[in-house]
Order: C-alpha cells, then sequence, then structure tokens
C-alpha cells in the first residue's frame, strides 16, 4: 500500500467519521459473522469474468492491503485460464457454474465476489453463503425483495457477511456530500437532485433483457441516484412517485430507457431524481437554506468534481483520487477479520430493492405509493 493511499484511508476513518456514523443509520439491524484470523490476506474469488471484473476488480485486487485474487469462477474455461495465468490463480481454483458448489471445500477463498448478471445475484450468493463463504455481492442487490430476504436468511444462517458493492461508501467526494448535510454546514437541508444515465451500447446485451436485468436504466443507474438521495437525506423515504421516459421503443422493449422518480421525506425533503441509457448525465446536487454542494461526475470510478456555493461564492471541493474498489474490498476484509459487521449490508442492498419496486410501481399506475 503506497503512503499516500495510506494517509488518505486514515484521513478517511477519521476526518470521515460524522459520514460513517450518517451511513450507520441504514443499518439498523446489521450484525456481523465470526471473525477470520487477522494478519493475513482474505482470499477473494471473482463469479463472473466479464467487464467490471477485469477493468476494475482483478485490478483493483493487487492495489488492497488485506485481499488477494485466489479464486475465479467463470463459464468460460479458457477466460479463466487466461486469468489465471496473468494473476497467478491456481489452476484448482478455477471453478465453472457447476462445480461452483466445489469451493466450501476450499480454505484459500474467504469472501467469494458476485459480478454477475442481477438476476443470477441470488443464486450465487445463497450457494456461496451456503459453502460457507462471506459475500460481496454486485448491486443492484437481487431483482425482488423476497430475493433480498433470501440472501440474507442464507448468509445469516451460515454466520457469514454479506455486502453490497456499493463503492460510493467509501468515496471521498460522496462521503463528503453526506458530511456537509449531516453537520448542516450550508443550513437544514431542503431539497436534492441527483440524475446518472449513459447511452447503452449494443442492443443484445443483458441489461436490455429484462430476465436477466430485473429493469432497465433505474436498476442499473437510478440506484445511484437512489442512495446519494437516501444518504444525503440520511432519512428514509416515505413516498415515491415516477415517471418513465422512452424514445426508442425498439431497444426498450423489455426495460425502461428513462425514468424520473421523485423522493419524499418525512422531515419534508424531497428528492429528484432521474436515470437513462440514452442521455448523457452524471450529477447530484444538494440546496440547503444557505448554499448548495454538487458533484458533476458524481459517480465515475475516477475524476469525481465536488463544488459548493453560498453568499461567499462558488469553492471546488478538493479530494483524494481513491481506487474504490480497492477501498470497498479493503473495508469489507477488514470487517471480515475483526468481527465488525460491514457498512454496507444486505439490509441496505434490501432497502434500494423495495424502493426501486415502488418506483416501477408508482410509473405504472401514475400514483405516489407510499412506503
Ligand atoms: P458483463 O456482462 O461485462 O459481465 C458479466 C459476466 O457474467 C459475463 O462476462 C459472464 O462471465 C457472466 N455471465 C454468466 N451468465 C451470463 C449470462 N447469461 N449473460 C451474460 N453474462 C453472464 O457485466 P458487468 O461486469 O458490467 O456487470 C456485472 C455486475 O456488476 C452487474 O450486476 C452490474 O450491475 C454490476 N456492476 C457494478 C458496477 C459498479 O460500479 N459497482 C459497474 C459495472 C457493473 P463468464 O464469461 O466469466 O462466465
Amino acid at each position: 500500500m503506497s503512503d499516500t493511499r495510506r494517509r488518505f484511508l486514515g484521513k478517511l476513518s477519521f476526518g470521515f467519521g460524522a459520514a460513517a456514523a450518517a451511513q450507520s443509520l441504514f443499518v439498523a439491524d446489521r450484525r456481523a459473522g465470526a471473525a477470520e484470523p487477522s494478519g493475513r490476506k482474505l482470499g477473494f474469488a471473482l463469479v463472473g469474468l466479464g467487464k467490471l471484473s477485469g477493468g476494475q476488480l482483478a485490478p483493483a485486487l493487487q492495489k488492497t492491503e488485506h485481499c488477494r485474487l485466489t479464486g475465479l469462477v467463470s463459464g468460460s474455461p479458457e477466460k479463466a485460464r487466461q486469468w489465471a495465468q496473468q494473476y497467478g490463480v491456481p489452476e484448482k481454483n478455477i471453478y465453472s457454474y457447476d462445480t461452483f458448489d466445489r469451493i466450501k471445500d476450499n480454505p484459500d477463498i474467504d469472501v467469494v465476489y458476485v459480478v454477475l448478471p442481477n438476476s443470477m445475484h441470488a443464486e450465487y450468493t445463497i450457494r456461496a453463503a451456503q459453502a460457507g463463504k462471506h459475500v460481496l455481492c454486485e448491486k443492484p442487490m437481487a431483482v425482488s425483495v423476497k430475493e433480498c430476504d433470501e440472501m440474507i436468511a442464507a448468509s445469516r444462517a451460515a454466520g457469514r457477511q454479506l455486502a453490497i458493492g456499493y463503492r460510493l461508501h467509501f468515496e471521498p467526494y460522496n462521503l463528503e456530500m453526506v458530511r456537509l448535510a449531516r453537520e448542516k454546514v450550508f443550513g437544514g437541508l431542503k431539497i436534492i437532485e441527483a440524475t446518472v444515465g449513459f447511452a447503452i451500447g449494443d442492443p443484445s446485451q443483458w441489461r436490455l433483457r429484462k430476465a436477466l436485468s430485473g429493469g432497465g436504466s433505474l436498476v442499473d443507474l437510478g440506484i445511484y441516484a437512489l442512495q446519494a438521495a437516501r444518504c444525503i437525506a440520511g432519512e428514509e423515504p416515505i413516498a415515491v412517485s415516477a415517471q418513465a421516459g422512452l424514445t426508442d421503443p425498439v431497444k426498450f422493449r423489455e426495460v425502461e430507457e428513462s425514468i424520473l422518480f421523485d423522493l419524499k421525506f418525512a422531515s419534508g425533503v424531497v428528492a429528484s431524481c432521474a436515470s437513462s441509457y440514452a442521455a448523457v448525465i452524471n450529477r447530484y446536487r444538494a440546496a440547503a437554506e444557505r448554499g448548495w454542494f454538487e458533484l458533476a461526475p458524481a459517480m465515475n470510478y475516477h475524476g469525481i468534481r465536488g463544488r459548493s456555493s453560498d453568499r461567499d461564492g462558488v469553492k471546488d471541493l478538493q479530494f483524494p483520487d481513491v481506487d474504490q474498489f480497492a477501498a470497498e474490498m479493503d473495508a469489507f476484509a477488514d470487517c471480515i477479520q475483526n468481527g465488525r459487521p460491514t457498512t454496507v449490508p444486505g439490509e441496505e442492498g434490501r432497502r434500494d430493492v423495495r424502493i426501486i419496486t415502488a418506483i416501477y410501481e408508482a410509473a405504472a399506475t401514475g400514483k405516489a405509493v407510499a412506503l
């Protein structure tokens, strides 16, 4: 670990204490599994060797302090062998989806990181828990609240931890947005806006097939806007209303293209959010009594920028650019090794899936849905 990264992570846990405390508001009934022996790196197996695993997770695992890549699960033996060579993973630690359950006999693997299409998250999380492994599961946690409940139950029954891949909980600009709101630096918070979108390419990809994705831009990108609104507000929404947008009915036959959704919080704070698979936007803004603070881009892997404004003018926020995935995995490993609960547990993923379900209902019926 570089000195810069060590210094930053030290600062993160100290300087962002308020933000961390705020996030723990969302972790009412969390519990930790049994602690693992500390002092050794935890072995991570990646399940699904696609873009996120290849572009971000495998490289991030080379930078982590507490983790190492020790297992590969893939439907493509050739790709898995190639990765094994590249990352020094022994042949015996390569699994297919059929042989996956044998992972239970492999002491090299402590954590299974589920990086599959969304509708496969539940099955592989449950099978990994039943194999006695801790699980880090990518967002969205699953495609229904029932699946989330089954995943949480399986991890509890196994006495293992379940975390969701909410990388922005480990990103300093995003944590600063939470701190500025929680500490009322610009006075009481009133309004949040959060919109995330990109133009999706290949029309044959699984993200556009409902059976694999569970939904469109909302489950993939809108979930970031929802997370931002919930974390910045520091409370749960009590009602949602929504409206879907569609300009390309051929490409978006099965899942929504764009969706606007409004959240109402008990305090009177309101959030106006949107996601799109057809428009390029990436921005959160919070407005308070004496000023506003914003991130744009807000949720990129790198290059996040932030500004705040009050009557003294507009100021840039200045934080280091971190590897969010390395920070996320190190934080999870640290929790496992010290028997502490993760700050991004299955219960947090379930809250988003429950609200997303209500947003779809609101868009379909044209009526506000109480939560
Ligand atoms: P990819 O399509 O690039 O990779 C998914 C992998 O899953 C495939 O490469 C394949 O791996 C495996 N797979 C198994 N069955 C299927 C199937 N029926 N169809 C397609 N793939 C299958 O997706 P991503 O890596 O972009 O996304 C994976 C997960 O990660 C999603 O849940 C997504 O939401 C999440 N994600 C999170 C991000 C974040 O910032 N936190 C960013 C991007 C994605 P193999 O060939 O090895 O079997």
